[in-house]
């Protein structure tokens, strides 16, 4: 069974949140189980692709709407990540550092998947499975089915992976020439509320459609920024697949990231001289405990809550704890969050961009992450946090309702607060100080949870379950 993954990012060649993870492990895990999967992507210039060998495998000429132009496919020479990695390059537009941003997104990927249809297009075999992730891969299920060019591709079936329901990639109908020729009466598969949206052409057009949390596709239902009549219609081809976290990446007994090491059995002592190392680094109190965010500083992330909550509980709790936040975003939040140094010095820091380094030493090193989420489609900092023994103290949405159990419930071991507002979440971080003052509470539920198995190898079989059912039908 060959499945063939189209992406925007893929970790570690370019990451930019939870899809880089995903699509950089999914296909390892579904290849140690016997089938072929492998990733095309853009080819960015990240530092991947200057440190490692590739081979030219196809050169094209394909347009987009009437520019024309040729593109390039490379593939990594020694399959190391665990599958074939396939780089497309398009002079002017993918030859870029950053996976987002530009001002010409929209013409990024649209080229991007024009390039990848052509391709595949020129293939002697076909592909079992086509399986595209976000708004930036979702138009090709519709050029498969309906551009005249690719017509011979309408039997290969797709799967739409949905990470994130609130980007879509609208463009304008100025735009509707960019897509392959096709008849006119199909725009409707293009269409949503006026707009070409690609993600709501991708819903219609795939043979499944996934979500990566059950409960976030119960929401999408509720709120999917416009679509969410579009998903009830479709529900019968829907289904959510919780996201699993790569143990080779994600391991406090062999994290490469950083150098204390530990596992279930030295967890206290493992977990104290990494959170030393980042209170030297950061100027934080060890002695206190150390509450993180790791994240983008957007609304949806519940990232706008924090400097207020922070403030609160400093006021309210005393400084009893620290908190270190590492993220990046809206100006107005990162401002806010930089502002709060001076006011809390010695109890609080924040470092504000992306740094996968440090991320990995803060889930190894905190007592606690924080998760105030308006909308978290699966959420993989609290997996990643569980792991490595750090209490995810986390609103009670989407993925984090279905990996978080309180701990004051049975069998519990994080700490889930109902809504996404200042109180809750403050009231989440003054129950995260008491459980810290419990220490022989604390210890027993970091070896619960480090326990857990949230890996893929567990769940990539739902995966296959689905390309399996495709293929047949
Ligand atoms: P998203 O909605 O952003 O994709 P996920 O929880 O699915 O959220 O995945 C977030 C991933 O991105 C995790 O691996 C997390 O550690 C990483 N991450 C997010 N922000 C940063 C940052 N500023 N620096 C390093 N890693 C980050």
């Amino acid at each position: 069974m060959e499945i063939i993954h189209v992406s925007a990012e893929c970790y570690p060649v370019a990451k930019a949140g939870g899809l880089g993870d995903v699509v950089g492990a999914l296909p390892k895990y579904c290849n140690e189980a016997g089938a072929i999967a492998k990733v095309v992507m853009p080819m960015y210039r990240t530092k991947y692709l200057y440190a490692h060998e590739w081979d030219v495998v196809h050169k094209g000429y394909t347009h987009m709407g009437d520019w024309w132009f040729p593109y390039t496919v490379i593939r990594e020479k020694t399959n190391e990540l665990g599958f074939d990695l396939y780089l497309v390059d398009i002079y002017g537009l993918l030859d870029r550092e950053k996976v987002y941003g530009y001002d010409d997104d929209t013409e990024r990927f649209t080229a991007f998947q024009i390039a990848v249809v052509d391709w595949i297009s020129l293939w002697k075999h076909r592909p079992d499975v086509v399986h595209v992730h976000d708004h930036q891969a979702a138009l090709i299920p519709f050029m498969f089915k309906y551009c005249h060019a690719y017509r011979h591709l309408q039997d290969i079936p797709t799967v739409l992976t949905i990470h994130n329901g609130q980007y879509q990639g609208w463009m304008g109908w100025d735009k509707y020439t960019y897509i392959p020729a096709y008849d006119s009466w199909k725009a409707g598969m293009l269409e949503w509320r006026g707009t070409i949206n690609p993600l709501a052409s991708g819903i219609k057009c795939a043979w499944k459609v996934t979500t990566v949390s059950r409960t976030y596709l119960d929401e999408l239902r509720q709120h999917a920024n416009g679509l969410e009549a579009l998903l009830e219609y479709e529900r019968g081809k829907c289904v959510g697949i919780l996201n699993g976290i790569d143990p080779s990446v994600w391991d406090p007994a062999t994290d490469h990231y950083f150098s204390e090491h530990f596992n279930v059995e030295t967890v206290r002592e493992g977990k104290a001289k990494n959170k030393a190392h980042l209170c030297e680094r950061f100027q934080l109190d060890a002695s206190k405990p150390l509450i993180t965010f790791i994240g983008r500083l957007v609304g949806e992330k519940g990232a706008d809550l924090l400097p207020q909550s922070i403030e609160d509980s400093f006021y309210y709790i005393g400084r009893k704890m620290n908190f270190l936040i590492l993220g990046s975003g809206f100006p107005e939040i990162e401002w806010r969050l930089n502002a709060l140094k001076t006011m809390a010095r010695g109890d609080y820091n924040v470092f504000i961009g992306y740094d996968e380094t440090l991320s990995h030493l803060m889930y190894a090193g905190a007592d606690f992450i924080l998760m105030p989420s308006r909308v978290e489609p699966c959420g993989l900092n609290q997996m990643y946090a569980m792991r490595y023994g750090t209490v995810p103290v986390v609103r009670n949405t989407g993925g984090l309702r279905d990996t978080v159990i309180d701990y004051g419930d049975r069998h519990g071991y994080g700490i889930r607060f109902e809504q996404a507002t200042v109180g809750d979440m403050t009231h989440g971080i003054f129950r995260s100080v008491e459980l810290y003052q419990q220490q022989e509470k604390l210890q027993e539920l970091r070896r619960r949870m480090m326990q857990l198995d949230f890996s893929w190898q567990s769940c990539v079989r739902y995966y296959l379950d689905l390309y399996e059912g495709l293929a047949l039908e």
